[in-house]
């Protein structure tokens, strides 16, 4: 038997009755926003006074989940000219818009709306500095910074060395000064260093040198950056034996870091972006057994759901080995498990499976599996299309 990861302690059995009280439909996802109220506040009550919470929707952009977060955070982090329609339409007033390969349409959109557009190379600071020329609007131009370290221990790195992310930090300083020179309303910095990283020792280290890199690129520019985006990176524990980030010991090491700051950021605000860390864990995975078979001494669970809806938990969006997410039978939550069984979608391809040889309470057909941590790079990240099966419903309960 393998272990099925750890569920989330957000969830317990009543919280599951309520989700699933939306299980005759599956296969869907139902995200509970109490549980991100929850985080959010945890959050705040750990991090320096006045640092800011910026949500990155690219971890789940269902309008209604933006909508709930834009009166919950303090910005909305958009990575597209469709993410920006979404964060508009919910009403978002802090938009900042990062991401490679903007296109001249998109970054008009930006300028229009008046939102901060984070720089990504030279060529994007000519585009956006021209469009902005055209159209009579003073653009609102911060740099996204490639910095020279990366992140330990990040299951996506992002920094340290050549990337498609951000200026290189070394070529900062002359990039702002043309932007200052050009006219534009310069925002300051946007420096993100990795994601998904379990060690808060780590992310306080990164945090840091976050903090004096800004430091180093302003003195140099010799104008206070009026935003310092330091990045995010705090991960989730996805699998057994992974404990969750110890966020108050971040929040303290950046009060640390923060009251002691060099002088040119004296002015300067703070925020920090996440994506998984506040929706991951809110969301479940609803599927229903749709066959129950043997084969050679091993009992499938056959399901109508897969990887086509939840690519993560087959194990197939950006990790090594595959390891199962935490998975519960919903209608016997808190029974204990009696076998040993393997969860599989409905796609024809052997990548198609939710859960690989774990112990579950005894399922039959018709009855609903729930997949955890299903809230980030869930639904959107997933391939919909890919076998012609309808796309998951998806609910928001708790707002
Ligand atoms: C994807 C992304 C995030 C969110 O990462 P998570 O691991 O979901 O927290 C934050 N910032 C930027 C720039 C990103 O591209």
């Amino acid at each position: 038997m393998k272990p099925s990861g750890n569920i989330p302690g957000w969830w317990n059995a009543e919280r599951m009755a309520d989700a699933t009280a939306h299980s005759d439909v599956t296969p869907s996802f139902v995200y509970d926003f109490a549980i991100v109220r929850e985080k959010v506040a945890m959050l705040r009550a750990a991090l320096p006074e006045g640092v800011g919470i910026h949500y990155a929707m690219k971890a789940n952009p269902l309008p209604a989940m933006v909508a709930a977060m834009v009166g919950l955070v303090d910005g909305i982090d958009v990575a597209s000219g469709g993410e920006l329609a979404v964060a508009l339409a919910a009403g978002a007033g802090h938009v900042s818009f990062a991401g490679p390969g903007k296109r001249d349409a998109e970054l008009e959109a930006a300028i229009v709306a008046g939102i901060t557009l984070n720089l990504e190379s030279d060529n994007e600071a000519t585009r956006a500095l021209s469009i902005g020329e055209r159209s009579g609007i003073t653009p609102r131009l911060a740099v996204r910074v490639n910095p020279d370290f990366a992140l330990k221990g990040s299951g996506m790195k992002m920094g340290g060395g050549a990337a498609p992310f951000g200026v290189d930090a070394e070529r900062v300083p002359e990039l702002v000064k043309r932007l200052i020179a050009a006219g534009a309303d310069w925002q300051g910095f946007h420096i993100f260093a990795g994601s998904q990283a379990l060690d808060a020792g780590a992310i306080a280290d990164t945090q840091a040198a976050t903090v004096a890199l800004a430091a180093r690129l302003a003195n140099e520019i010799g104008v206070t950056p009026p935003l310092v985006n330091l990045g995010g990176g705090i991960g989730i524990p996805y699998f057994a034996g992974e404990k969750p980030v110890d966020v108050e010991a971040i929040g303290q090491r950046l009060g640390d870091v923060l009251v002691s700051r060099a002088p040119v950021l004296g002015d300067s605000e703070f925020a920090i972006e996440l994506g998984r860390w506040l929706v991951g864990e809110c969301g479940i995975y609803l599927t229903r057994v749709v066959d129950r078979k043997e084969s050679r001494g091993e009992t499938f669970l056959v399901t109508d759901g897969g990887l086509h809806h939840q690519l993560a938990a087959s194990g197939n969006f950006g990790t090594v080995v595959r390891r199962n997410y935490p998975i519960a039978v919903a209608s016997r939550f808190t029974s204990e498990p009696t076998e040993t069984v393997s969860v599989v979608g409905c796609l024809c391809t052997p990548l198609d499976r939710l859960g690989d040889q774990v112990g579950l309470p005894h399922a039959d057909v018709g009855d609903v599996i729930a997949v955890f941590l299903a809230g980030a790079y869930g639904a959107s990240a997933s391939p919909s299309s890919f076998l012609g099966h309808s796309p998951a419903s998806e609910y928001l309960i708790g707002v």
